[in-house]
């Protein structure tokens, strides 16, 4: 509050003339501080500006060697919309040979934070492949959906650099089908949306149809979801710090459907002092246009946007390695 507040008060005798004169001056003086004053609070601060601007940059890259799933589009519609409406990062892409020869350098890489295989496939043409990995491992993030764990696979039986990074490397699938993995970590970014539903399931679950055009459920610590569901090797939940698993082989009409056993759904870890985030969801829908699916869910929206955050430094989430499965 200034102090010439009572001024127009004082306005109000004629007595007090001399007083308004000195009032008015110092009504002046009080005017201008009002407006450095306000102009103090509009400027804005230094470092303030700094952390309101600091919106991240997201490199999304969809190029594919294999199979091109159709979903890529709305998986790029989709990562660049929940950056918009967040107001949390702006996203470029990486669409062709040519985007990745002069987006992925060592130098070129260092305008973003956070980068994201979303459905690519096969051996990518990255122009520097050991810039691409120090960059992450010094300190940046690297987040991938489904088909980018069936991207720059091992050769001879070895692991690559690249699955070494992610923690998982695709091995088959099968049908698609329901499943329902286990929260096992609720206070990941990527998982707290999921816990929040899982507070308040519906009434009804919903029909098969409803679930198979992305309208998947939770209830409690359990997400009930359909997809094509990936079944991984070189994939130790020992060595990541699991988010999401199911403890039996999909019922995906495989000889090995519903045996038991412990599968991975997503996942973070850290490399050097990079963040890593992955998930095997994300095939459907087909149609890149009209179709519903995973990309259009809203539950499978707000738990890759939650690992979004996390993998570019926004939200933090652990990358304690997980136990044994019991
Ligand atoms: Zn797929």
């Amino acid at each position: 509050m200034c102090f010439c507040q009572p001024v127009a008060r004082m306005n109000e005798t004629k007595k007090q003339y001399a007083l308004n004169i000195r009032s008015s001056g110092l009504g002046v003086i009080c005017g201008i501080a009002v407006i450095l004053t306000a102009g103090a609070i509009l400027a804005p601060h230094p470092a303030r500006a700094a952390q309101h601007n600091a919106k991240k940059r997201l490199l999304v890259v969809t190029v594919t060697k294999g199979f091109r799933h159709g979903s890529i589009p709305m998986a790029e519609q989709t990562i660049e919309e929940l950056g918009k409406k967040t107001g949390e990062w702006d996203t470029d892409f990486v669409r062709t040979d040519d985007d990745m020869k002069t987006k992925m350098t060592g130098e070129a890489l260092k305008h973003y934070e956070a980068v994201v295989f979303a459905n690519t496939t096969g051996d990518l043409p990255l122009p520097e492949p050991q810039a691409f990995y120090d960059y992450i491992k010094a300190g940046h993030g690297f987040a991938a959906m489904h088909s980018g764990s069936d991207t720059l696979h091992g050769k001879d039986g070895k692991v690559s650099d690249y699955g070494e990074m992610l923690g998982g490397e695709f091995e088959t699938h099968h049908q698609r089908t329901t499943i329902m993995p286990t929260i096992e970590d609720p206070n990941n970014p990527a998982t707290r949306p999921l816990i929040a539903a899982g507070n308040n399931p519906p009434a009804t679950p919903p029909s098969q149809q409803d679930l198979e055009s992305g309208h998947s459920y939770v209830s409690g610590k359990t997400w009930t979801v359909y997809d094509e569901i990936y079944i991984l090797k070189n994939n130790d939940r020992t060595k990541v710090h699991v988010l999401l698993s199911v403890d039996q082989y999909p019922n995906d009409g495989s000889p090995m459907a519903n045996k038991p056993g412990n599968h991975l759904v997503s996942w973070t870890k850290s490399y050097g002092k990079g963040r890593v985030f992955y998930t095997i969801l994300g095939h459907t829908p087909d149609d890149p246009v009209n179709g519903k699916g995973m990309w259009t869910d809203p539950l499978y929206q707000a738990h890759i946007r939650g690992g979004l955050e996390f993998v570019l430094g926004l939200k933090k989430g652990s990358t304690k390695l997980s136990a044994p499965a019991p």
